[in-house]
């Protein structure tokens, strides 16, 4: 079944658009190149429950204002940390009451990075960043930027109730169950409600970019990449008419033809840097290029490249098809097989 999409807009910012019985899309505006992201109301008795909340901006803010007059907010649900998710829970907290649902690991990892504790720090990250090959300059400019994430997410709620992998949630009329994924970020909820047949799939599951897989400095090594494809197998078992609700793009179904992609696109971008790793021992740095076909110099953009550059090679030495070594170092991967 290849990709189709119910609604060809999306709402404007500001308004709602009711995609499934009772599920409401909102749009809020974002400060990157990735210009939006998408929230969901969730019907709940009286009120709405909210999936995310928007980065912590006046424009979001003001949004939010404008629905929110007739609409009483029963829990806000967070998928993630990330500060377009996470950014104005604790000011809708303040502003209606409603509590914070989200999963250990997320609630954990926002505190951790918000407080910059080692190795949740910048200067952690820069560190890694370092020891993979990335030059001085982009290094510095990393650095200069400081704790972007406080920006995002100026305060967290005090107390959370913590989401479980396989809870079932009532909320309204429906049942939604929690599907935890990892890659992304370390425990993201996703949530799946048989009838209607829909997936609020956070940023696990997008229609047209590839989510990013990252790594991060206190599990350097760990596969990331690895457990983001094994938690996309695990969603191709909700059927494929589902209608996925991604938070970035436009509302789909196809979710195994999308999968299919995406793990396609993974091999592809592996299997670049392999022979580019054949070639020559690379660092991460070096491999940038190779990675994403043409130079990444904003701080933002460098972050997430690394990321996923360090998630791929993780990748590849899991799987014994890349071995790092330092030199001067640096870590750099030479291929297993062929070696001088
Ligand atoms: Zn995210």
């Amino acid at each position: 079944m290849p990709l189709s999409h119910p609604h060809a807009q999306p709402p404007a910012v500001g308004a709602t658009l009711e995609v499934a019985p009772g599920v409401h899309w909102l749009r809020m505006p974002l400060p990157f190149a990735l210009d939006h992201i998408n929230l969901w109301l969730i019907e709940d008795g009286d009120g709405f429950t909210a999936v995310d909340t928007g980065i912590a901006m006046d424009s979001v803010k003001a949004a939010w204002k404008s629905l929110l007059p007739g609409r009483h907010l029963t829990r806000q649900i967070v998928t993630h940390f990330h500060p377009d998710h996470l950014g104005l829970a604790a000011w809708l907290e303040a502003e209606t009451g409603a509590p914070l649902s989200m999963t250990q690991g997320e609630y954990l990892t926002a505190h951790a990075i918000a407080a910059g504790i080692p190795p949740f720090d910048v200067a952690s990250m820069v560190q890694l960043f370092r020891q993979h090959g990335l030059d001085a300059g982009r290094c510095a400019a990393l650095e200069a930027r400081g704790n972007a994430y406080r920006r995002g997410v100026p305060a967290i709620p005090a107390t959370f109730r913590p989401l479980f992998d396989g809870d079932r949630l009532q909320i309204g009329t429906h049942t939604w169950q929690v599907i935890v994924g990892h890659g992304h970020a370390p425990e993201h909820a996703s949530l799946y409600c048989a009838d209607p047949n829909v997936l609020i799939a956070g940023d696990m599951l997008l229609p047209r970019i590839s989510t990013n897989v990252s790594c991060y400095a206190a599990a350097p090594h760990l596969d990331t990449l690895g457990l983001y494809l094994a938690s996309l197998e695990r969603l191709t078992r909700l059927p494929e008419d589902t209608l996925v609700l991604p938070s970035h793009g436009l509302p789909f179904r196809g979710l195994h033809a999308r999968v299919a992609e995406l793990v396609a696109h993974h091999d592809a971008r592996c299997a670049e840097l392999l022979a580019a790793c054949a070639k020559r021992p690379s660092s991460a740095g070096e491999l940038l290029e190779v990675l994403f076909g043409r130079p990444i110099e904003d701080p933002h953009q460098t972050m997430f490249a690394m990321g996923e550059a360090i998630a791929h090679l993780n990748h590849l030495e899991s799987h014994g098809q890349l071995q790092h070594r330092l030199d001067d170092g640096i870590i750099h991967y030479t291929t297993t097989h062929d070696k001088e």
